[in-house]
């Protein structure tokens, strides 16, 4: 039996995604009845950026001057080194940080649609508790729109999704640069007379086209490589061409995109650290739990997909930079000393911060696949999921595994780590291991099987989606793609 075949015994309809998403909605599992905080962290910081791969950042080995805020910041705080998204897109990814539940049980497979009121999401949990709650955005996938109880606004008293800077290929498509987002979240923060708060600010730059300031240009600026031009293709995929959405006039250089796309970094590092410094300013930092992550990654190349994301579950598009600043006194994982930074090697993932965030408040959520980590040791053998676009797949301390419905990969990551012997065929037992563990897991906890409610756009924010390379190929169909080579 080829190894696929096993993952799809073990899930059957895991491979096929999104049809097997049950019609029914049923809550998740009801809160603890404690809502009283009891925990001496008095705010929360959590920070996500839109497409941020976590091998662009100094504190994460990159050798061009991308992050120096993030990295100073870094030395301060704790880096996770294997980190994973549950999904390659954003609302999926975005949905599942939040309820610390995976995509598919929440019914939200890609930026179409958004969680539905009967899920509970982190921000209600820390409202119903009193404390002020604030979102500042930058990606129009996570607009409000439609229900008003619908979606990741659930919670928020403060839902800032002004978004008036045009995308440059596309002018119907409206965004907020990282500049306006920092000044957004800096004027809330300064309105607010309770100091105790949850403020979650979302920022898009490195998310394509790349249209970095000049002087952040300027500081990545270095020769191009010898590779191949790339043709600009007719769609958002990317597989062997440029996106048409990410085409910046003649330019066709990988390597020119490859400097845009740090120069975005850039230019959301110096807001971040912006941002951070407005609220050390106002003695806000003190005391504050700060999380520091991205939604997902982006292909630069690898594997012939260029400037793209949503296609796989390799790990250039789910693993992600995990920073956490923990405040004095909060108990916290053992970490290695490297050149300047603490580094944790444990596996953690996007379904850690619900918990994490809600510990640090002294508040209790649903049950989740995550842990707090808030604690001193973090498991050794753990096993985090992943999917989208017709792939499901799991990660665990060792190996990463991962399937569509015409192919399975095996990798070892600790003898490969760019994912590029697969062991699948030859290790199928190994799969069904991975696999059926995760099924285990997956049978100990609650059953959660929402139904995501569609978002209502417009026929110009379709095609603007389709611009962002969202509503293109599979999450529309559903359609696995395979990477070529
Ligand atoms: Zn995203």
């Amino acid at each position: 039996m080829p190894p696929h075949s096993v993952l799809h015994r073990w899930l059957p309809g895991a491979a096929q995604l999104p049809g097997f998403l049950a019609a029914c909605s049923v809550s998740l599992v009801a809160c603890a009845s404690d809502l009283k905080p009891s925990a001496p962290v008095e705010r929360v910081l959590l920070i996500t950026c839109d497409t941020l791969r976590a091998d662009r950042l100094g504190a994460y080995g990159y050798a061009h001057p991308t992050t120096p805020h993030l990295d100073r910041f870094a030395k301060k705080s704790l880096v996770f080194d294997r980190a994973y998204s549950t999904a390659p897109m954003t609302t999926p990814a975005v949905s599942a940080i939040f309820t610390g539940r995976l995509p598919d049980e929440l019914g939200v497979m890609n930026n179409k649609v958004q969680i539905a009121p009967a899920a509970i999401s982190m921000t209600e949990v820390i409202s119903r508790a009193g404390i002020r709650t604030a979102a500042v955005l930058s990606n129009w996938v996570l607009a409000r729109r439609g229900l008003e109880e619908a979606g990741l606004q659930q919670g928020f008293d403060h839902y800032d999704d002004t978004m008036t800077t045009r995308e440059a290929n596309r002018g119907h498509m409206f965004e907020r640069d990282a500049a306006a987002t920092t000044d957004a979240a800096l004027a809330w923060v300064k309105r607010q007379q309770d100091r105790r708060f949850f403020l979650w600010v979302h920022y898009q730059d490195p998310h394509g086209p790349y249209t970095p300031p000049e002087d952040c240009l300027s500081a990545l600026q270095r020769p191009l490589t010898a590779e191949p031009k790339l043709r600009v293709g007719q769609n958002q995929r990317g597989l062997g061409e440029l996106p048409r959405y990410q085409a910046i006039g003649e330019e066709r250089s990988p390597e020119a995109y490859r400097i845009r796309y740090d120069a975005e970094i850039r230019f959301f590092d110096r807001e971040v650290g912006r941002l951070l410094d407005g609220l050390e300013k106002r003695t806000l930092l003190e005391n504050t739990l700060v999380v520091i992550t991205a939604d997902h990654g982006e292909s630069l190349g690898e594997r012939n997909f260029w400037f793209s994301h949503g296609q796989h579950l390799f790990d250039e598009l789910v693993r992600v930079p995990f920073i956490v600043r923990y405040p004095r006194g909060c108990a916290r994982p053992s970490s290695a000393e490297d050149r300047g930074y603490r580094r944790v090697d444990r596996l953690v993932s996007h379904l850690d911060v619900m918990p994490t965030i809600l510990d640090a408040f002294g508040l209790k959520g649903p049950q989740g696949y995550g842990q707090s980590l808030l604690r001193a040791e973090l498991p050794e053998h753990r096993m985090v999921a992943h999917m989208g676009a017709g792939w499901f797949g799991v990660t665990d301390a060792r190996h990463r595994c991962f399937s569509s419905r015409s192919s399975t990969h095996l990798y070892d990551v600790e003898k490969d780590p760019f994912e590029t012997r697969n062991l699948a065929e030859r290790d199928g037992t190994r799969v069904e291991e991975m696999l059926g563990r995760f099924e285990i897991l997956k049978r100990g906890l609650a059953t959660v099987r929402l139904e995501g409610v569609a978002v209502n756009r417009d026929n110009a924010e379709l095609e603007a989606l389709k611009a962002l390379g969202y509503a293109g190929v599979d999450e529309d169909s559903g359609r696995s793609e395979e990477p070529g080579g």
